[in-house]
């Protein structure tokens, strides 16, 4: 473990940041990892988790002081994503969900909006974020949820799928179509919606291969009124938003899949070094640490990867789409490659749930579909290079 952890050091975090990851470190050895396997068996939403990540104020990180928070670098956010996610990847996802949902409110917002909407959030209510529709996937321009400005208000009419935390969160950041501008892209616009509106739905939780205790629900949007001041930037800026926003969330994403790729690499040491098989460790056998070998230097260089978007974020940079890209892309088909190898490794058992290695795996498979799938952030990087 030398060489990763030498890595990790070279992070140089200051004392006050050393102190927070320690803190959650405790929590995710006594709390979160516990729960991990329990969760998945059972889809029960993990409550208790979500008490541990808020008893140490972990939304504060990324919301402004003013508004209650306690900020902290993006890059202590993502490290403590992956600390989170290597436990357990649904908890990490639900934690995550609600920057995703809230960061375009922080950035976007106006100071009346963030000093309402964000208190919630600050002392740990949960955030989602509703960009996906049956008809608009990949290409969530396609979307047909509609915003009618009606005097004071705005109806939503409409319905989204696949949406994290649907039924727990407290705030949505919902995208739409303004009803008065025809063209479909410019006419896109985001809204905050408030829990326990008249009119809204979950109409369905997903049954999905992982992240069980997280839940996927299917929402309905039926004439819900909701005040014209919850509405970010002005009609038809939606869309900028969104883009400007996914920037932030990939790597975000990208962190929740280091964590398993950690897990999943450091079940494979683990487990190669005790198996015994033709009087050897099966960590002996040269193929498998040409395998361990390949995997490990991928996992440091996302690492290094991941630090430096982080680091890019965190200097002010508002340019870094396609680093974010590179960065979601890489992290996630490690993800899933490291966990398919771990199942490997640890052969017949790799397959049945007495070892974490199947779960891993099937977290892992998400990773590379949603916030883009990995084709679009192929497109999108190849397309840098076209000079038509
Ligand atoms: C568990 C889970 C949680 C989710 N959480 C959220 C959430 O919180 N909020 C939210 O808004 N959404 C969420 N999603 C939705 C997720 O982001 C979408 O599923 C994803 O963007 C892909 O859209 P789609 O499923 O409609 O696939 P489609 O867009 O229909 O894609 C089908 C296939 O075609 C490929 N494809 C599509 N377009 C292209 C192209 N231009 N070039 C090459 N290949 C292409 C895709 O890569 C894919 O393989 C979640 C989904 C799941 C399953």
């Amino acid at each position: 473990m030398k060489l990763w952890e030498k890595v990790l050091r070279a992070r140089r975090w200051s004392d006050e940041e050393l102190q927070v990851l320690d803190q959650v470190q405790r929590i995710v050895d006594a709390v979160i990892a516990p729960n991990a396997a329990r969760i998945d068996a059972t889809g029960e939403f993990p409550w208790d988790n979500v008490a541990a990540i808020n008893a140490l104020g972990l939304n504060a990180i990324f919301i402004p002081e003013q508004f209650g928070g306690m900020p902290m670098a993006y890059k202590l956010y993502l490290e403590i994503v992956s600390l989170i996610s290597e436990a357990c990847a649904s908890t990490g996802i639900i934690y995550a969900t609600t920057f995703h949902g809230m960061k375009p409110l922080i950035d976007f917002g106006n100071d009346e909006q963030r000093a309402r909407l964000l208190k919630r959030i600050a002392a740990g209510g949960l955030g989602a974020l509703a960009i996906t529709e049956a008809t608009a996937g990949s290409d969530a321009t396609g979307m047909r949820t509609t915003f009618t400005p009606d005097g004071d208000d705005i109806i939503v009419d409409g319905s989204k799928c696949f949406i994290s935390n649907g039924d727990v969160a407290d705030l949505y950041l919902v995208f739409g179509k303004w009803s008065e501008i025809a063209d479909s892209k410019s006419s896109i616009s985001v809204l905050v919606l408030e829990k326990a509106q008249r009119g809204f739905s979950v109409v369905s939780k997903e049954k999905k291969m992982g992240h069980n205790g997280s839940s996927t629900c299917a929402l309905a949007f039926d004439g819900i009124r909701v005040p014209r001041a919850n509405l970010l930037g002005k009609p038809g800026e939606g869309l900028r938003i969104l883009l400007a926003s996914l920037n932030k969330s990939r790597p975000s994403i990208a962190a929740h899949a280091r964590g398993i790729a950690r897990a999943a690499f450091k079940d494979m040491v683990t487990y190669g070094n005790e198996r015994v098989q033709s009087g050897r460790t099966v960590l002996e056998f040269q193929g498998n640490q040409f395998a361990l070998a390949d995997l490990a230097s991928e996992l440091v260089m996302l690492e290094r990867w991941l630090d430096y978007v982080a680091d890019l974020v965190d200097g002010g940079d508002t340019d870094f789409g396609l680093e974010a890209s590179v960065a979601k892309l890489r992290a996630t088909d490690l993800a899933m490659k490291m966990a398919l190898e771990c199942v490997q490794f640890h052969g017949g058992y790799g397959y049945c749930r007495d070892y974490r290695a199947e779960r891993l795996m099937r977290d892992a498979k998400i990773t590379q579909i949603w916030e883009g799938t990995n084709q679009i952030h192929r497109q999108l990087i190849g397309r840098s290079f076209t000079t038509k």
